[in-house]
C-alpha cells in the first residue's frame, strides 16, 4: 500500500459476518481508529447467490443483510430482517397452506421485497434497484461514503445436493436458502452447484471498484457461498489480480469452526480444511494466481502463522472477535496494517 492513507476501500461481503466488520470498519474510520482517508469511501460488494423467490417476491438476503445493519435497520439480536417485526403476513401464508411456510418473511421486510421486485418487473436491474433502496437505508447516514454493489445482476443460485432415500438418484439438490434456514444445515452438503454463475458477469462498477481501489478487503465471511461466489463471477477474479491495491483478508474460522453460520459445513464439503490457514490456502496467494496479500488469523491460531507465510501470504494473529464495534475495528485496522 501507498503510504498515504486508502480513500478507496472495497470490501467483498456475505451477509452476517461481512456486514459486522464493515460496521466496525466504518466506526473505526470515524473515531480515527482505522488509519483510512477521512473522506475515504468504501464499496461493498455483495453476494447475491443467496437470493431466492419466494411467493413471488425476489429476496436477497445478503443485499439486505448489509443494508439493514449499515442503515441501523437490522434486528441485532436475530442478525437478519428488520428490527421490530411482525409476522401476519407469513402466517397468513401458512394458513392457506402455501409453501415454502419455512423462509423468515416478515411484514416490514416485505415491503423492502416488493419495491425490489416491482422494479425489476418494471426492466430496472438490480444493481439500480440495490441503488434505489439503499436512498432510505445509507444515504441520509452515510452519504457519499458507503455504497452497495451486488456482484451481479444476474440470476444466479446456490443449490445443495443432500442425501436423499425416495430419490432414484439417491440424492436431491435443494435451494441453498433451504438447506441452511430448514434443515439448519444440520446434514452434509454433498455437492454445491451454482447455477447461472459460470454465465454471469459483474454488476456495474464492480470491476471498476476492484481495479480503482486504494484496498481490497475479503471480510470474515463464508469462504464457499460468500466470497467464494463473488469470486466465481467471470471477471471478478481477473480485476482482483490486475489491481495495484492490496488485498487482505480475515479469518472466518477460529480454531476449527465458524463463529456462527455454516462455513464448516460449506468447506467440508467442497474438501477443505476447516482452519485459518485452510481457508487462506483456499484463496490463494495474489502473487501465485490466488487473491490474498495478507490473511488475519485469530489469535488462538498464532501457530498457523508460519504456514500461511509458506503459501505467498503475509500473516499475523490477532483478536478476530467481533464482540463490538471497538474491537471489530481494530481488527479492520490490524488488516490495514499488514499490508500497509
Ligand atoms: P452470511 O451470509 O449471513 O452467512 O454471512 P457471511 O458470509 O458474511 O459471514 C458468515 C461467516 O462469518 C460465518 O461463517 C463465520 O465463520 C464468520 N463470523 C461470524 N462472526 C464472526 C466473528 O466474530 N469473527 C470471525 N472471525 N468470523 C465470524
Ligand atoms: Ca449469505
Amino acid at each position: 500500500m501507498q503510504n498515504t492513507p486508502p480513500r478507496s476501500i472495497t470490501v467483498l461481503s456475505g451477509g452476517m459476518g461481512g456486514a459486522k466488520f464493515i460496521q466496525g470498519l466504518l466506526h473505526g474510520i470515524r473515531t480515527g481508529q482505522v488509519p483510512a482517508a477521512a473522506d475515504a469511501v468504501v464499496t461493498v460488494v455483495a453476494n447475491t447467490a443467496d437470493d431466492i423467490w419466494v411467493h413471488g417476491l425476489k429476496v436477497s438476503p445478503d443485499l439486505d443483510t448489509v443494508m439493514y445493519t449499515l442503515g441501523e435497520g437490522i434486528d441485532p439480536d436475530r442478525g437478519w430482517g428488520r428490527r421490530e417485526e411482525t409476522w401476519s403476513v407469513k402466517e397468513e401464508l401458512a394458513a392457506y397452506g402455501v409453501e415454502p411456510t419455512w423462509f423468515g418473511l416478515g411484514d416490514r421486510d416485505v415491503a423492502t421485497h416488493l419495491v425490489r421486485t416491482q422494479m425489476l418487473e418494471a426492466g430496472y436491474p438490480l444493481s439500480a434497484v440495490t441503488t434505489a433502496l439503499c436512498q432510505r437505508w445509507l444515504t441520509p447516514t452515510h452519504g457519499d461514503g458507503l455504497r452497495l454493489l451486488p456482484m451481479t445482476d444476474d440470476r444466479v443460485e446456490t443449490h445443495v445436493a443432500i442425501a436423499d432415500e425416495e430419490s432414484p438418484s439417491g440424492r436431491k439438490v435443494i435451494h441453498f436458502q433451504e438447506y441452511w434456514i430448514k434443515l439448519r444445515a444440520s446434514v452434509p452438503a454433498e455437492a454445491l452447484v451454482f447455477v447461472g454463475l459460470d454465465r454471469s458477469t459483474p454488476a456495474p462498477g464492480v470491476v471498476e471498484a476492484i481495479t480503482e481501489a486504494d484496498l481490497v478487503i475479503v471480510p470474515p465471511s463464508n469462504p464457499v457461498v460468500s466470497v467464494g461466489t463473488i469470486l466465481g463471477v467471470p471477471g471478478i477474479r481477473e480485476a482482483l489480480l490486475e489491481t495495484t491495491a492490496p488485498v487482505v483478508g480475515l479469518s472466518p474460522i477460529v480454531g476449527t469452526s465458524h463463529v456462527r453460520g455454516m462455513a464448516e459445513q460449506m468447506l467440508t464439503s467442497i474438501g477443505v480444511e476447516v482452519s485459518a490457514s485452510g481457508v487462506a490456502g483456499h484463496y490463494g496467494a495474489r502473487s501465485r494466481g490466488g487473491v490474498l496479500d495478507g490473511w488475519l488469523v485469530d489469535a488462538r491460531d498464532a501457530d498457523q502463522v508460519a504456514r500461511i507465510e509458506e503459501l505467498g501470504i503475509k500473516a499475523v494473529a490477532v483478536p478476530l472477535m467481533m464482540t463490538d464495534h471497538d474491537a471489530t475495528a481494530a481488527m479492520a485496522a490490524s488488516a490495514f496494517e499488514l499490508v500497509r
